[in-house]
């Protein structure tokens, strides 16, 4: 069988894994069956939350820091179904990420910690979804940053000398970066074995779903065009740039 017949994400070892995204919940909603199904073919993930989603509620009884450690919870459990192997939050106000030295210094120290052979996020250019909605502005600022940290930041041990001089935390080449949330997909997985997990991880975000059933009714019909409800297909997408 030729090399362009194996899909993209046939590795042939394990491979350490590092999701970087806004929020809590991003990683399920963004693409979670494709991580499960990274997790049970033995792959090594883990999470890096650059927010604890601080504002996501209409309930005004809720503060901030208690909204926090709610969906820090919510987050541990999805992981866990998912088959995460660590979840890490930087705690940056939800809602107002910017691309910054700061974060990128951040988020550098996260790369260059975790090594990681691939890394997802999400795309920093996706404004306007297919439907008229707007893309939440912590989801750009997130995909900016952390394209901005894979290249230059972590590879270049000039970059933020500090990490390196001070904190003994050695330059990383990232490999392969998955850009998920994107209109420009090179990438498209078939996902249905793992849509089943999709959803279970993502009913553990409780703040966040509203009425289950009908959570869960929506995440069933999400199936492809091409598909019915009796047999569905799941997809999930990617642009997926290979750096090393
Ligand atoms: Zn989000």
């Amino acid at each position: 069988m030729g090399e362009s017949n194996q899909p993209p994400d046939a590795w042939e070892t394990p491979q350490r894994i590092l999701i970087i995204l806004a929020h809590p919940d991003d990683p399920e909603f963004f693409c979670g069956a494709t991580l499960a199904k990274w997790a049970s073919q033995g792959h090594h993930l883990s999470y890096g939350l650059l927010t604890c989603g601080d504002k996501g509620t209409k309930d005004r009884s809720l503060s901030s820091s208690d909204l926090c450690s709610i969906r820090q919870q919510e987050q541990r459990a999805a992981a866990s179904i998912i088959g995460v192997e660590k979840v890490n939050f930087l705690n940056y106000e939800d809602g107002y990420l910017i691309p910054d030295l700061k974060l990128r210094r951040d988020v550098t120290r996260m790369i260059r910690m975790e090594r990681p052979d691939v890394l997802v996020t999400c795309d920093p250019q996706y404004f306007i979804t297919p439907s008229d909605r707007l893309n939440h502005p912590d989801h750009r600022a997130a995909g900016q940053v952390v394209l901005d940290a894979v290249f230059p930041a972590a590879r270049d041990h000039l970059n933020f000398i500090e990490l390196w001089r001070d904190e003994s935390l050695e330059p990383h080449i990232v490999r392969e970066v998955w850009v998920s949330l994107t209109d420009r997909p090179n990438v498209i997985l078939d996902v249905t074995p793992y849509w089943e997990t999709k959803i279970r991880s993502l009913l553990e975000h409780k703040s966040q779903i509203g009425e289950p059933d009908k959570f869960f009714e929506r995440m069933k019909n999400a199936h492809t065009q091409d598909s019915t409800t009796e047999q569905p297909r799941y997809e999930e997408k990617f642009r997926r740039l290979i750096l090393g």
